[in-house]
């Protein structure tokens, strides 16, 4: 019912030689991967455009990192979600947790993002997850709570059904750290209760919560088996076909 969505974050990497050779390998490997897997590139915005149409038609979507709230206006430097639509974007990160350490992301500007990129038509995919200290101290329950109400809750039914969820824990980011299979479920099992309670059970069935934090193809066959786990977000293994394809066909 939730066919697995497997996204890879490019983060700030690639030039366009380089990210067009690993979109070549993507596409030429994609058979591989099962038809009920959906497949998303998230790449530098710089590399929107091209990479939208080399991969027009296919069964890779495109995504970009970030957006500005606006759809246009005297924003210097900012991204607007019709632009990120007319690069061919269907999808876009929010509040990924290196935008909210590093650009200051939180409250009022979660809130505009997800609303912008709804109004522009695009998916967004809303990351949330706990730092160690927050783990050590017991509190990942309450911080995935408040995470979720920064940003979520007065969304109508039909637009949270439009969001994409990535519980990525902080900790585990970058790190080579990978939740275990229990610490995942769990944490993706709080936040599906919270669906169901904030927007009903049928949102809560249909709304994919992807998990995110150094997923490689070795543990990415027990996390996408959980019953909660509805595909990953990659970053580092995101960056060369084999490891973004081993993801992709980790268990199939
Ligand atoms: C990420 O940045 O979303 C991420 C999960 O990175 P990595 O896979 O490198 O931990």
């Amino acid at each position: 019912m939730r066919p697995l969505l497997i996204a890879g974050n490019w983060k700030m990497h690639m030039l366009r030689e380089e990210g067009q050779a690993l979109v070549a390998g993507i596409l030429a490997g994609a058979a591989q991967v099962p038809a009920e897997r959906e497949l998303l590139i998230l790449p530098p915005f710089t590399l929107l455009v091209e990479l939208g149409a080399r991969v027009a038609g296919s069964r890779v979507d495109l995504g970009a990192q970030d957006l500005h709230w606006e759809e246009s206006g005297a924003f210097t430097s900012g991204i607007s979600g019709p632009m990120l639509r007319d690069a061919g974007c269907r999808y876009v990160l929010v509040g990924h947790s290196e935008r909210r350490e590093h650009f200051g992301d939180s409250g009022v500007v979660l809130w505009n993002k997800v609303r912008g990129a709804l109004k522009a038509g695009l998916r967004p995919i809303y990351c949330l997850g706990e730092n160690l200290d927050q783990r050590e101290a017991d509190r990942t329950a309450d911080v995935l709570a408040a995470q979720f109400n920064e940003a979520l809750p007065g969304l109508s039914r039909e637009e949270m059904a439009q969001v994409t969820l990535a519980y990525e824990p902080v900790w585990a980011i970058g790190t080579g750290r990978t939740a275990t299979p229990e610490i995942a479920q769990e944490a993706h099992r709080l936040l599906r209760r919270r669906l169901s309670e904030g927007f009903g059970e049928e949102v809560a069935a249909r709304v994919r919560i992807l998990y995110g934090g150094s997923v490689k193809s070795e543990n990415a066959v027990g996390l996408l088996a959980l019953p909660d786990i509805d595909g990953a977000l990659v970053g580092g293994a995101s960056l060369r076909v084999e490891s973004f394809l081993g993801i992709a066909t980790a268990g199939a």
